[in-house]
Protein backbone atom coordinates (compact mmCIF):
# COMPACT_ATOMS: atom_id res chain seq x y z
CA UNK A 1 0.00 0.00 0.00
CA UNK A 2 1.38 3.06 -1.06
CA UNK A 3 0.92 6.55 1.11
CA UNK A 4 1.72 10.16 0.66
CA UNK A 5 3.86 12.46 3.19
CA UNK A 6 6.45 14.88 3.28
CA UNK A 7 9.51 14.65 4.00
CA UNK A 8 10.76 16.45 7.15
CA UNK A 9 14.18 15.42 7.85
CA UNK A 10 16.99 12.99 6.71
CA UNK A 11 20.70 11.91 7.99
CA UNK A 12 23.10 9.24 6.09
CA UNK A 13 20.05 8.23 3.52
CA UNK A 14 17.65 7.42 6.25
CA UNK A 15 14.64 10.58 5.48
CA UNK A 16 11.50 11.55 8.34
CA UNK A 17 8.53 10.76 6.43
CA UNK A 18 5.07 12.50 7.38
CA UNK A 19 2.45 10.52 6.62
CA UNK A 20 -1.19 11.59 6.17
CA UNK A 21 -2.12 9.59 8.74
CA UNK A 22 0.34 11.29 11.00
CA UNK A 23 2.81 9.10 11.56
CA UNK A 24 6.44 9.78 11.09
CA UNK A 25 8.04 6.67 9.56
CA UNK A 26 11.65 6.20 8.61
CA UNK A 27 12.61 5.69 4.92
CA UNK A 28 15.07 5.21 2.25
CA UNK A 29 15.06 5.77 -1.31
CA UNK A 30 14.10 2.65 -3.11
CA UNK A 31 16.83 1.34 -5.92
CA UNK A 32 15.91 3.27 -9.00
CA UNK A 33 15.71 6.97 -7.43
CA UNK A 34 18.75 6.25 -5.56
CA UNK A 35 20.39 6.29 -8.56
CA UNK A 36 19.07 8.57 -10.71
CA UNK A 37 20.60 10.47 -7.26
CA UNK A 38 23.72 9.12 -7.39
CA UNK A 39 24.00 10.03 -11.09
CA UNK A 40 22.83 13.15 -11.09
CA UNK A 41 20.56 12.57 -13.34
CA UNK A 42 17.85 14.83 -15.06
CA UNK A 43 14.57 14.51 -13.30
CA UNK A 44 11.53 13.70 -15.05
CA UNK A 45 9.93 15.78 -12.48
CA UNK A 46 8.53 19.34 -14.00
CA UNK A 47 10.23 22.19 -10.92
CA UNK A 48 9.00 25.11 -9.86
CA UNK A 49 12.07 27.21 -11.35
CA UNK A 50 12.71 24.97 -13.85
CA UNK A 51 13.04 27.95 -16.58
CA UNK A 52 16.01 29.41 -14.36
CA UNK A 53 17.84 25.58 -13.72
CA UNK A 54 17.06 23.22 -16.53
CA UNK A 55 19.64 21.17 -15.45
CA UNK A 56 18.62 20.87 -11.87
CA UNK A 57 19.49 17.31 -10.34
CA UNK A 58 17.03 15.47 -8.81
CA UNK A 59 18.41 15.19 -5.22
CA UNK A 60 15.81 14.83 -2.51
CA UNK A 61 14.78 17.76 0.38
CA UNK A 62 13.21 18.25 3.26
CA UNK A 63 9.36 19.83 1.98
CA UNK A 64 9.93 16.84 -0.62
CA UNK A 65 5.84 15.34 -1.32
CA UNK A 66 6.63 11.85 -1.49
CA UNK A 67 4.95 8.16 -2.10
CA UNK A 68 6.59 5.39 0.43
CA UNK A 69 6.19 1.74 0.39
CA UNK A 70 6.05 -0.29 3.22
CA UNK A 71 8.67 -3.55 2.16
CA UNK A 72 6.93 -7.01 2.07
CA UNK A 73 8.70 -7.43 6.00
CA UNK A 74 6.50 -4.55 6.98
CA UNK A 75 9.80 -2.90 9.48
CA UNK A 76 11.01 -0.41 6.70
CA UNK A 77 9.71 2.01 4.42
CA UNK A 78 10.63 2.74 0.95
CA UNK A 79 10.44 6.36 -1.17
CA UNK A 80 8.83 5.16 -4.38
CA UNK A 81 8.18 8.83 -6.11
CA UNK A 82 9.01 12.60 -5.79
CA UNK A 83 6.01 14.50 -6.88
CA UNK A 84 7.08 17.65 -9.07
CA UNK A 85 7.90 20.24 -6.79
CA UNK A 86 6.25 23.92 -6.77
CA UNK A 87 9.07 25.84 -5.39
CA UNK A 88 12.21 25.66 -3.67
CA UNK A 89 14.89 27.27 -1.54
CA UNK A 90 18.54 26.37 -3.80
CA UNK A 91 21.62 26.96 -3.43
CA UNK A 92 23.31 27.43 -6.83
CA UNK A 93 27.00 26.00 -6.58
CA UNK A 94 29.44 28.44 -7.92
CA UNK A 95 30.70 27.26 -11.63
CA UNK A 96 29.86 24.16 -11.95
CA UNK A 97 26.67 23.71 -14.34
CA UNK A 98 24.09 21.88 -12.92
CA UNK A 99 25.09 22.52 -9.38
CA UNK A 100 22.29 23.10 -7.43
CA UNK A 101 21.45 22.10 -3.99
CA UNK A 102 17.81 22.40 -2.38
CA UNK A 103 17.67 23.21 1.30
CA UNK A 104 13.84 23.26 1.29
CA UNK A 105 11.32 22.26 -1.29
CA UNK A 106 7.61 23.44 -1.55
CA UNK A 107 8.05 26.50 0.69
CA UNK A 108 5.47 28.97 0.57
CA UNK A 109 7.10 31.70 1.93
CA UNK A 110 10.46 32.86 4.01
CA UNK A 111 10.04 34.80 6.94
CA UNK A 112 13.13 37.14 7.98
CA UNK A 113 13.21 38.08 11.74
CA UNK A 114 14.97 40.96 13.04
CA UNK A 115 14.66 42.79 16.18
CA UNK A 116 13.44 46.49 16.69
CA UNK A 117 16.63 46.56 19.12
CA UNK A 118 19.31 44.43 20.54
CA UNK A 119 20.70 43.69 17.99
CA UNK A 120 20.18 46.47 16.19
CA UNK A 121 18.71 46.07 13.00
CA UNK A 122 20.55 45.94 9.62
CA UNK A 123 18.52 47.23 6.58
CA UNK A 124 21.12 46.37 4.07
CA UNK A 125 21.34 43.05 5.19
CA UNK A 126 17.56 42.60 5.03
CA UNK A 127 18.20 43.78 1.40
CA UNK A 128 20.25 40.71 0.98
CA UNK A 129 17.93 38.33 2.52
CA UNK A 130 15.30 39.62 0.42
CA UNK A 131 17.28 38.88 -2.48
CA UNK A 132 17.86 35.47 -1.97
CA UNK A 133 14.17 35.33 -1.84
CA UNK A 134 13.33 36.59 -4.44
CA UNK A 135 16.17 34.80 -6.40
CA UNK A 136 14.30 31.84 -5.58
CA UNK A 137 11.06 33.31 -6.33
CA UNK A 138 9.33 32.66 -2.91
CA UNK A 139 7.59 35.46 -1.10
CA UNK A 140 8.94 37.39 1.73
CA UNK A 141 7.36 38.42 5.05
CA UNK A 142 9.36 40.72 7.67
CA UNK A 143 8.79 40.12 11.38
CA UNK A 144 10.30 42.65 13.72
CA UNK A 145 10.33 41.43 16.58
CA UNK A 146 11.34 42.85 20.24
CA UNK A 147 9.01 45.68 19.54
CA UNK A 148 8.69 46.61 23.26
CA UNK A 149 12.17 47.98 23.33
CA UNK A 150 11.47 50.93 21.32
CA UNK A 151 8.83 53.16 20.12
CA UNK A 152 6.92 51.17 17.59
CA UNK A 153 6.46 54.45 15.34
CA UNK A 154 10.82 54.37 15.35
CA UNK A 155 10.52 50.91 14.39
CA UNK A 156 8.15 51.56 11.82
CA UNK A 157 9.97 54.16 10.15
CA UNK A 158 13.10 52.03 10.07
CA UNK A 159 11.31 49.38 8.29
CA UNK A 160 9.34 52.12 6.14
CA UNK A 161 11.00 51.27 2.73
CA UNK A 162 9.90 47.77 2.65
CA UNK A 163 6.37 48.07 3.69
CA UNK A 164 7.06 50.58 0.52
CA UNK A 165 8.46 48.09 -1.26
CA UNK A 166 5.45 46.02 -0.65
CA UNK A 167 6.67 43.23 1.67
CA UNK A 168 4.02 42.64 4.79
CA UNK A 169 6.22 43.54 7.85
CA UNK A 170 5.04 42.10 11.26
CA UNK A 171 5.37 44.07 14.40
CA UNK A 172 6.07 41.70 17.42
CA UNK A 173 7.11 41.55 21.02
CA UNK A 174 7.28 38.10 22.78
CA UNK A 175 7.28 39.87 26.08
CA UNK A 176 3.85 41.83 25.56
CA UNK A 177 2.90 39.12 23.40
CA UNK A 178 2.34 41.68 20.80
CA UNK A 179 1.26 41.04 17.12
CA UNK A 180 1.34 37.18 17.49
CA UNK A 181 -2.11 36.73 16.48
CA UNK A 182 -1.77 38.05 13.24
CA UNK A 183 1.82 36.14 13.05
CA UNK A 184 0.22 32.97 13.55
CA UNK A 185 -2.37 33.58 11.25
CA UNK A 186 0.35 34.57 8.81
CA UNK A 187 2.35 30.97 8.85
CA UNK A 188 -1.05 28.62 9.78
CA UNK A 189 -1.10 26.15 6.54
CA UNK A 190 1.88 27.12 4.82
CA UNK A 191 5.10 26.08 4.62
CA UNK A 192 7.30 28.79 6.49
CA UNK A 193 11.26 28.96 6.14
CA UNK A 194 12.37 31.02 9.35
CA UNK A 195 15.63 33.19 8.21
CA UNK A 196 17.36 36.13 10.24
CA UNK A 197 20.29 37.35 12.67
CA UNK A 198 20.84 34.82 15.88
CA UNK A 199 19.29 36.57 18.77
CA UNK A 200 16.46 38.85 17.63
CA UNK A 201 13.86 36.16 19.07
CA UNK A 202 13.55 33.02 15.85
CA UNK A 203 13.22 30.60 18.77
CA UNK A 204 11.06 32.50 21.41
CA UNK A 205 8.77 33.54 18.65
CA UNK A 206 7.68 29.99 17.37
CA UNK A 207 7.84 28.98 20.82
CA UNK A 208 5.12 31.58 21.78
CA UNK A 209 3.38 30.64 18.66
CA UNK A 210 3.11 27.37 19.22
CA UNK A 211 4.24 25.82 22.50
CA UNK A 212 5.77 22.66 22.58
CA UNK A 213 7.45 22.99 19.26
CA UNK A 214 10.79 23.01 20.48
CA UNK A 215 12.32 24.38 17.78
CA UNK A 216 16.13 24.39 17.26
CA UNK A 217 16.20 27.38 15.25
CA UNK A 218 19.01 30.24 14.73
CA UNK A 219 21.69 30.90 12.02
CA UNK A 220 24.46 28.42 11.55
CA UNK A 221 27.45 31.47 13.23
CA UNK A 222 29.63 32.83 10.48
CA UNK A 223 32.79 31.48 11.90
CA UNK A 224 31.32 28.14 12.45
CA UNK A 225 30.69 27.66 9.05
CA UNK A 226 33.99 29.21 7.43
CA UNK A 227 35.39 27.42 4.32
CA UNK A 228 32.83 24.17 4.92
CA UNK A 229 30.58 23.38 1.70
CA UNK A 230 28.24 20.88 3.64
CA UNK A 231 25.73 22.26 5.85
CA UNK A 232 23.60 21.08 8.55
CA UNK A 233 20.71 20.37 6.65
CA UNK A 234 17.07 22.35 7.39
CA UNK A 235 14.70 20.06 9.15
CA UNK A 236 10.50 21.11 9.15
CA UNK A 237 8.44 20.69 12.36
CA UNK A 238 4.74 20.19 11.27
CA UNK A 239 2.44 23.11 13.02
CA UNK A 240 -0.53 22.81 15.01
CA UNK A 241 -3.47 23.56 13.18
CA UNK A 242 -1.59 22.77 9.24
CA UNK A 243 1.58 24.38 7.97
CA UNK A 244 5.28 23.69 8.61
CA UNK A 245 7.73 25.74 9.80
CA UNK A 246 11.47 24.77 8.26
CA UNK A 247 14.62 25.93 10.43
CA UNK A 248 16.98 26.17 7.53
CA UNK A 249 20.54 26.63 7.81
CA UNK A 250 19.54 29.76 6.66
CA UNK A 251 19.26 32.75 3.89
CA UNK A 252 22.69 33.55 4.31
CA UNK A 253 24.03 30.09 4.01
CA UNK A 254 22.00 30.17 0.56
CA UNK A 255 23.85 33.11 -0.07
CA UNK A 256 23.81 35.27 -3.50
CA UNK A 257 25.39 32.20 -5.23
CA UNK A 258 24.73 32.03 -8.84
CA UNK A 259 22.89 35.30 -8.66
CA UNK A 260 23.73 36.83 -12.39
CA UNK A 261 24.23 40.25 -12.52
CA UNK A 262 21.52 41.07 -14.47
CA UNK A 263 19.03 39.54 -12.44
CA UNK A 264 19.47 41.45 -9.22
CA UNK A 265 17.56 44.57 -10.20
CA UNK A 266 14.31 42.47 -10.63
CA UNK A 267 15.44 41.28 -7.27
CA UNK A 268 14.11 44.53 -5.92
CA UNK A 269 10.09 44.32 -6.18
CA UNK A 270 9.94 48.26 -6.42
CA UNK A 271 12.55 48.54 -9.33
CA UNK A 272 10.68 46.35 -11.86
CA UNK A 273 7.98 49.08 -12.48
CA UNK A 274 11.27 50.97 -14.36
CA UNK A 275 12.93 48.17 -15.46
CA UNK A 276 12.91 48.01 -19.53
CA UNK A 277 11.94 51.68 -19.84
CA UNK A 278 15.87 53.46 -19.50
CA UNK A 279 17.53 55.19 -22.55
CA UNK A 280 20.19 52.21 -22.72
CA UNK A 281 18.68 48.50 -22.76
CA UNK A 282 21.89 47.47 -20.94
CA UNK A 283 21.48 50.33 -18.39
CA UNK A 284 22.97 49.48 -15.05
CA UNK A 285 20.84 52.05 -13.01
CA UNK A 286 23.57 53.17 -11.47
CA UNK A 287 24.93 56.23 -13.93
CA UNK A 288 23.52 56.32 -17.21
CA UNK A 289 21.85 58.90 -18.45
CA UNK A 290 18.17 58.75 -19.51
CA UNK A 291 17.68 56.14 -16.74
CA UNK A 292 14.55 55.42 -15.65
CA UNK A 293 15.35 53.92 -11.94
CA UNK A 294 17.65 56.90 -11.00
CA UNK A 295 14.96 59.31 -12.33
CA UNK A 296 12.55 57.14 -9.67
CA UNK A 297 15.25 57.62 -6.91
CA UNK A 298 15.65 61.51 -7.16
CA UNK A 299 12.14 61.95 -7.50
CA UNK A 300 11.31 59.96 -3.93
CA UNK A 301 9.63 57.15 -5.54
CA UNK A 302 11.93 54.52 -4.67
CA UNK A 303 14.08 54.51 -1.90
CA UNK A 304 17.69 55.49 -1.99
CA UNK A 305 18.66 53.21 0.52
CA UNK A 306 17.56 50.49 -1.17
CA UNK A 307 18.40 51.82 -4.45
CA UNK A 308 22.11 52.21 -2.84
CA UNK A 309 21.99 48.46 -1.30
CA UNK A 310 20.88 47.33 -5.15
CA UNK A 311 24.34 49.34 -6.64
CA UNK A 312 26.76 47.79 -3.82
CA UNK A 313 25.69 44.12 -4.23
CA UNK A 314 25.50 44.07 -7.81
CA UNK A 315 28.69 44.73 -7.61
CA UNK A 316 29.53 42.17 -5.15
CA UNK A 317 27.93 39.99 -7.51
CA UNK A 318 29.80 41.13 -10.99
CA UNK A 319 33.25 40.99 -8.72
CA UNK A 320 32.48 37.50 -8.06
CA UNK A 321 31.70 36.58 -11.26
CA UNK A 322 34.95 38.35 -13.05
CA UNK A 323 36.70 36.34 -10.20
CA UNK A 324 35.06 33.26 -11.64
CA UNK A 325 33.25 32.16 -8.55
P1 LIG B 1 17.14 33.50 18.19
O1 LIG B 1 18.63 33.35 18.27
O2 LIG B 1 16.75 34.37 17.04
O3 LIG B 1 16.39 32.21 18.19
O4 LIG B 1 16.71 34.33 19.50
P2 LIG B 1 16.13 33.79 20.90
O5 LIG B 1 14.72 33.35 20.75
O6 LIG B 1 17.09 32.83 21.48
O7 LIG B 1 16.12 35.15 21.76
C1 LIG B 1 17.29 35.86 22.04
C2 LIG B 1 17.06 36.69 23.30
O8 LIG B 1 16.07 37.70 23.07
C3 LIG B 1 16.54 35.87 24.47
O9 LIG B 1 17.18 36.32 25.64
C4 LIG B 1 15.06 36.19 24.52
O10 LIG B 1 14.51 36.08 25.81
C5 LIG B 1 15.03 37.62 24.03
N1 LIG B 1 13.75 37.97 23.37
C6 LIG B 1 13.06 37.23 22.47
N2 LIG B 1 11.96 37.88 22.07
C7 LIG B 1 11.94 39.06 22.72
C8 LIG B 1 11.04 40.18 22.72
O11 LIG B 1 10.02 40.23 22.02
N3 LIG B 1 11.38 41.25 23.51
C9 LIG B 1 12.50 41.24 24.28
N4 LIG B 1 12.75 42.33 25.02
N5 LIG B 1 13.36 40.20 24.31
C10 LIG B 1 13.09 39.13 23.56
ZN1 LIG C 1 18.46 52.29 -15.77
Amino acid sequence: MVSAGTVLGGTGGIWRVLLESGDVVESSLRGRLKKQEELGATPRLSLGNAARAPEAMLKLAVGDVVQVTPDPSGTAWAISAIEPRRSKLARRAPGRAGGERVVVANLDQVLVVFAAANPDPHPRMLDRFLVIAEANELAARIVVNKCDLIAEDKARHTFADFERAGYPVHYTSVVEERGLEALRGAVRGKVSALSGPSGVGKSSLMNALFPGLDLRVGEISESVNKGRHTTVGALLHPLPGGGFVADTPGLREVGLWGISVREVAACFPELRPYLGTCRFADCTHLVEPGCAVREAVESGAVSRARWESYGKLREELSNSAMAGR
